[in-house]
């Protein structure tokens, strides 16, 4: 059987799920603060449909499978979600991205069903700024989850830290330093203009280099070269040597890394997204629930690859073309 070749020739590998348009926070960069309206329980993809579809998918050569939302961890029984996936024959790399507020409550059960590693969304070091930037979560919760993710052994950890100029910039060196004593992988992302209700304006946004020059200003960071830790994905890894972490750059504004995007997502709605930054999508859902044969959908996919745009042009007109918030899409 091929695998997933797109028209400018990328291989797809790399397969996000969205299992929720749900979430128990608020980011101020993710979502309006009214809220999304929700889908309802009908509309989102059951279990069984999110494994038929990422097992023919996994048949066809993704094997990486990222599970995310909305918040992941709030959706039941996510733990048998990934125990069927993980006995996918093919997956190598079975991973969440999660707030980590949850976390506490789930670590042990995400590793017996089969999770490796984690990436936990965590944006500023000050209680009183995380709850501002969250719309009300607790840091300390977070923090309790990523002590109990570490005693279950899921490894690497990596924390996504969005950089807000004029919010939490000014902590980018206390999130460097973190990584000295701890062994995190902080990852630090461009703001994204995403969806239509984002307060993202181009001044809110720094570029990779001008986050890596101030942590420079501390001490030179060693680049590491690319699979030395083989989890880098679109991130740019460096250390401080010696540290017990190291520290990403993730570039999806100031250098798009669209060359070698290996990624497809699938909404929890069963749509499927070639693009974060592109709003044409392909509805699984309708042929999925008309008993249709796991050729039809195979050729649904194929069909969905050939809307997959080369790149995703300058910035500054992404919000006209992408008009769902982050939370419905699954970053
Ligand atoms: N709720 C989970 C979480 O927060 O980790 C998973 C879903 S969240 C949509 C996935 C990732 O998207 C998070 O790391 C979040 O920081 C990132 N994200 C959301 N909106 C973003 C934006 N406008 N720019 C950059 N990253 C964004
Ligand atoms: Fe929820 Fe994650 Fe979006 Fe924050 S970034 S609102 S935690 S989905």
């Amino acid at each position: 059987m091929n695998g997933l070749v797109d028209p400018h020739n990328r291989r797809l590998n790399y397969l996000r799920i969205s299992i929720t348009d749900r979430c128990n926070l608020r980011c101020r960069y993710c979502m309006p603060k009214e809220g999304v309206s929700q889908f309802g329980h009908s509309e989102i993809l059951s279990y069984e449909e999110i494994t038929r579809l990422a097992g023919l998918a996994v048949k066809r050569g993704i094997d990486k499978i990222r599970i995310t939302g909305g918040e992941p961890l709030v959706r039941k029984g996510v733990s048998g979600l990934i125990q069927k996936l993980s006995l996918l024959p093919g997956v190598r790399d079975l991973s969440m991205t999660t707030n980590g507020v949850l976390l506490r409550e789930f670590a042990r059960d995400l590793r017996r069903a089969g999770l490796k590693r984690l990436n936990i969304s965590m944006d500023s070091l000050d209680p009183r700024k995380y709850r501002e930037i969250t719309r009300g979560g607790e840091l300390n919760r977070v923090w309790e989850g990523i002590e109990a993710a570490r005693r279950e052994g899921i490894h690497p950890i990596k924390i996504n830290v969005v950089v807000i100029a004029g919010f939490n910039e000014t902590e980018i060196e206390d999130f460097a330093r973190l990584t000295l004593k701890e062994p995190l992988q902080v990852r630090f992302i461009e703001f994204m203009p995403i969806g239509e209700g984002s307060e993202w304006k181009p001044e809110h946004c720094i570029s990779w280099r001008d986050m890596k020059e101030r942590i420079e200003r501390i001490s030179p960071l060693l680049p590491l070269a690319e699979g030395e830790n083989g989890h880098g994905g679109p991130a740019r890894l460096f250390k401080w040597v010696p540290s017990a972490g190291e520290i990403g750059f993730i570039s999806p504004v100031s250098d798009h890394f669209c060359g070698s995007c290996n990624r497809l997502r699938l909404t929890a709605d069963g749509k499927l997204r070639t693009c974060l930054f592109s709003d044409a999508v392909t509805d699984l859902k309708p042929l999925l629930r008309s008993g249709a044969a796991d050729d039809d959908l195979e050729k649904k996919l194929d069909e969905a690859l050939l809307t997959k745009p080369l790149h995703h042009g300058p910035m500054g007109g992404v919000m006209k073309r992408c008009h769902l918030p982050m939370v419905k899409i699954g970053g």
